[in-house]
């Protein structure tokens, strides 16, 4: 019987393992520069969460859940997104009065059912953060640096962002009516999506592909030009505050983003060598969403990243992310000395050092050809004669020189021995 992955899936191999390990940690240190601690929420959630959190006529709940009945006839569903999770956790666990402000970062996967294609998936990867309790504009603008500077810091360069303001509950009513009047005007015009939009959720169709619908709507009413004073100020202290820190931006009048809880800034980072799906990054203040979850009236904001775009937008800038596939030491023995190998590697890895030897026992020859492939940069010989008088020898692999040391003396040296290829490579 032969066993496939699911559609939409990924295997996340050895390699590309390491280079997501080293993205992580770059995501981590900076997000605990800016006082961001981590968060880690449930696979599955009770999927009225999702569907209060998100908005029941979002895209996500309206057609891309992973909803299932569990043994005891609950409706649970796969993680589509992290805010909702994370703000339950944060009402749940009483976040509040462990800091306030609260900062929050997650690292997690997320399951959409999406039709599967370049750059979407259906079980993908977000980086994303959260901060509940901050209201002022000062706060969006650090939160866009936030994802602007990790770009950076990854080395990435082809890369725009993108802001703009949805209005909040007081205004966007206003607003919406005036675009439902435009997109009952244009309907026949519109592709049948756009058209059930109008009465579900008339935002979203802003997000639409269709090159019909794009080209008509560029003379959609804009939602800035509706906005209150309220909302037009904030806005404004986000773009000055985006200028203190010299973020490049682009106001995009359209930007409105998927999920329905979104109110006052949008924001994105696209890149324009992704193709159709050219958005690494995301997010907005959703003001009404902690107390719409149960919790006390907060103000929230946050931003997700999506890592297997990112991924590929490193590929495509030609970026290699540093990582170390190989070992420092390789021990190669003769036939019957496998014991000795052992414990050395074993003494050698408790103390740091990457150290291989041979599960094999296979020639000397394979056990050296190994070494080179692992790129060993000392390689220990153990060796019957020598062993015989306590000894073994060490062989630095970069200028071949070999030295009989002691087992006694074998772990501080070799330790020695690695510190200095290191130096020298550097
Ligand atoms: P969203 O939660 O929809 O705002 O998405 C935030 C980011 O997650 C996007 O900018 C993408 O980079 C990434 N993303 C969203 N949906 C998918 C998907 N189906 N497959 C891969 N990445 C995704």
């Amino acid at each position: 019987m032969e066993y496939r992955r699911i559609k939409g899936t990924r295997d996340i191999l050895p390699e590309e393992g390491l280079i997501r390990k080293r993205i992580f940690s770059i995501a981590e240190n900076l997000f605990l520069t800016f006082g961001f601690l981590p968060i880690s929420t449930p696979v599955f959630e009770q999927t009225e969460l999702f569907v209060r959190g998100i908005g029941e006529a979002s895209d996500i709940v309206q057609k891309e859940m992973y909803t299932f009945l569990d043994r005891s006839n609950r409706s649970l569903t796969l993680r589509p997104e992290g805010t909702a999770p994370v703000v339950r956790a944060y009402i749940e666990n009483n976040l509040s009065s462990f800091r306030f402000p609260s900062k929050l970062f997650y690292i997690m996967p997320m399951y959409r059912y999406e039709r599967p294609q370049k750059g979407r998936l259906r079980e993908f990867w977000q980086i994303g953060v959260e901060v509940f309790g901050a209201p002022g504009p000062d706060v969006d603008s650090e939160v866009i640096f936030l994802m602007v500077e990790y770009f950076k810091k990854l080395g990435l360069k082809n890369f725009t962002t993108e802001i703009n303001t949805i209005g909040c509950r007081k205004c966007r009513p206003l607003f919406l009516d005036k675009l439902v009047e435009f997109l009952n005007e244009h309907s026949e015009d519109l592709c049948s999506d756009c058209r059930k939009r109008i009465d579900l959720n008339p935002l979203r169709v802003f997000d639409c592909k269709n090159e019909r619908c794009i080209t008509l709507l560029k003379d959609a009413p804009k939602v800035s030009e509706s906005v209150c004073e309220e909302c037009l100020l904030h806005f404004e202290g986000v773009m000055n505050h985006l200028r203190m820190l010299n973020v490049d931006f682009e106001v995009n009048p359209f930007l409105v983003r998927g999920l329905d809880y979104y109110e006052k800034t949008t924001f994105e980072v696209k890149s324009p060598l992704l193709g159709a799906q050219s958005a690494i990054g995301g997010g907005g203040r959703y003001d009404p969403l902690v107390k719409e979850c149960g919790g006390e009236d907060t103000p929230g904001l946050g931003f997700a990243i999506g890592v297997e775009r990112l991924l590929m937008q490193l590929e495509e800038e030609g970026i290699v992310p540093q990582i170390e596939i190989g070992t420092d030491v390789y021990i190669v023995s003769y036939r019957g000395l496998e014991t000795k190998a052992f414990e050395v590697a074993n003494q050698l890895r408790k103390i740091g050092i990457k150290t291989e030897y041979d599960y094999l026992k296979r020639s000397m020859k394979a056990q050296f050809k190994q070494a080179d492939k692992l790129g060993a940069k000392v390689s220990v010989i153990v060796a019957p004669e020598e062993h015989e008088r306590n000894l073994v020898k060490l062989r630095n692999m970069i200028t071949g020189e070999e030295n009989l040391v002691s087992y006694d003396e074998v772990v501080g040296l070799i330790k020695t021995m690695v510190e200095k290829v290191d130096e020298r490579c550097q």
